[in-house]
């Protein structure tokens, strides 16, 4: 679509005179930034400061011409601005960092740049776990919560000019900034924001997006949970923030139809209900971003009907009670099977369960155990969908440096859980949807990765993206998976690292 015609679709946008004009850009297509709320916080804390104005750019579509990157509130070309500012959310939208850099007509690699280009920094919830990647493109990166540090950052720029080695000069030594040049493939410690910034809540509502004409507000922010995959759990920046139900209630503008609760936990959130119900009380829908099946009640699954629900989706993680286990999932089977009946009571058309395959030490018998418990929900609910995906290690996680499965085992495991459905007589009732074990592999290689992966996303990139060009440049680049660990831990080690970490707490 055409610039014109999204503005002209969309409430809430941001007109401001301002001195300092700052390109935020979002590295995947329009319908994928207007659905983060944490690039929608950053374009209203922007705006909040004095003398201050972004305009945002995204990734255009598949497709689009061959031409310019401009930015949507005023239609200027990106590069022209003194400052970009981009969200990153996960390790493969690093491939359309290159691309709107490139669209840019700004040199991909800060080595190349000149005084003359602008000042270009980036922050999003790739920092939380490996910005190294993103290092040989970006001058400044902010780790973690970035309402505070991107202030400061703006506010340094205009005492100093943003020329990167004043602008490096000024940050040197400051908590929350990575400087690529200064700390190298050492990444400081994620920053974060005052408890009085929150909740973050959307600035846009327009129809273009997943989440359409969705008014999102923040009801936790991290999460007090240990599963010990997940970058957000307790020990990353104190756990959960909760948000007072009053205050959330409060901050929803008058006329909002769709409401959407977002956190890394919401329904960990002690007032859970209450919200829900003050929200469809009010005649709106609800959405929440993170259902968690031990928490669900007969009331809440309820309340999620009554506010629009037509899919419960939970997640499960491990394929059995083992996996589940190995990865503290607080998640069991008696919890999915509850799911499924209220999801059955309350006429919601789909049970969706998140899984993760080849997560370490998983063996058949766990698949064959899943089949079992398909037979199940099948028995409870006629329709039941799997999103399957590979399992990655994240860096700042206990299973740091797991290695991959390795995409053969991933697709092996497919096939049986597939024909375990099928020989159950199951295949219309549960569907299976996967993601790709290659593209996990990519992903997995760049969360493992230092710097050099980051070079070699832009030669793939360059190369046409391909998965035998990721192969290729990672190959010629040299990227190895740095963790802490070379293989697959025993169960043994799993146990010695749970008693390391309780020892922690
Ligand atoms: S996976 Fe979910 S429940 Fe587990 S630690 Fe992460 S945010 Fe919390």
């Amino acid at each position: 679509m055409d610039r014109r015609d999204l503005l002209a679709d969309e409430r809430g946008t941001l007109y401001k005179e301002a001195e300092l004009r700052v390109a935020l850009v979002y590295p995947s297509p329009y319908r994928a930034a207007m659905s983060s709320l944490g690039y929608q916080q950053i374009y209203r804390t922007l705006h909040g400061m004095p003398g201050v104005a972004a305009d945002r750019a995204m990734l255009p579509d598949e497709g689009a011409p061959e031409r310019g990157l401009v930015t949507l509130e005023t239609g200027q070309p990106v590069g022209g601005y003194p400052v970009l500012a981009y969200s990153v959310a996960y390790e493969l939208e690093i491939a359309g960092v290159v691309e709107t850099l490139e669209r840019s007509n700004i040199p991909v690699l800060v080595k190349d740049r000149e005084r003359r280009h602008p000042l270009v920094i980036a922050g999003g919830p790739l920092t939380f776990s490996n910005p190294a990647p993103l290092a040989p493109f970006f001058d400044v990166i902010l780790l973690g919560e970035g309402e505070e540090t991107v202030k400061e950052l703006m506010e340094i720029g205009r005492d100093v000019g943003f020329d990167r080695e004043r602008v490096w000069a000024a940050l040197a030594g400051k908590p929350g900034y990575y400087l690529p040049h200064l700390h190298g493939e050492t990444v400081p410690p994620v920053a974060q924001a005052a408890d009085e910034l929150l909740p973050a809540r959307s600035v846009i509502a327009t129809p273009h997006t997943e989440l359409s004409d969705m008014f999102m507000t923040e009801a936790a922010r991290g999460c007090s949970r240990g599963c010990t995959y997940c970058v957000m759990r307790r020990s990353t920046n104190g756990g959960m923030r909760i948000v007072p139900r009053e205050t959330i209630i409060a901050g929803i503008p008058a006329g909002t139809r769709r409401v959407g609760l977002v956190g890394a936990a919401v329904t960990d959130h002690p007032d859970i209900a209450a919200i829900v119900r003050d929200v469809v009380d009010g005649g709106r829908e609800v959405g929440i971003s993170s259902l968690r099946a031990d928490k669900l009640t007969d009331e809440l699954v309820g309340l999620l009907a009554r506010g629009g629900y037509r899919t419960l989706t939970v997640a499960a993680d491990g394929a059995s009670e083992r996996m589940r286990r190995v990865v503290e999932r607080s998640t069991r089977a008696e919890h999915l099977i509850n799911s499924a009946k209220f999801a059955a009571t309350h006429r919601l058309h789909t049970l969706k369960v998140y899984m993760m395959l080849g997560v370490p030490g998983e063996t058949d018998a766990d698949v064959d155990e899943l089949v079992q418990l398909s037979k199940e929900l099948a028995a409870i609910h006629p329709r039941v969908a799997y999103g399957l995906a590979p399992f990655v290690a994240k860096r700042n996680t206990p299973l740091d440096g797991t290695p991959f499965a390795g995409i053969p085992l991933v697709e092996a495991r497919l096939a049986r859980l597939d024909k375990g459905l099928r020989a159950a007589g199951l295949s219309d009732k549960v569907k299976v949807r996967p993601t790709s074990a290659r593209w996990a592999w990519v992903e997995y290689m760049i969360a493992q990765g230092e710097s050099r992966a980051g070079l070699a996303i832009m030669d793939a990139h360059k190369a046409g993206g391909s998965f035998a060009a990721y192969k290729k440049a990672f190959a010629a680049h040299d990227v190895q998976p740095t963790g802490p660990r070379a293989r697959v831990p025993s169960s043994q080690e799993l146990i010695a690292l749970k008693r390391q970490r309780l020892a922690t707490l």
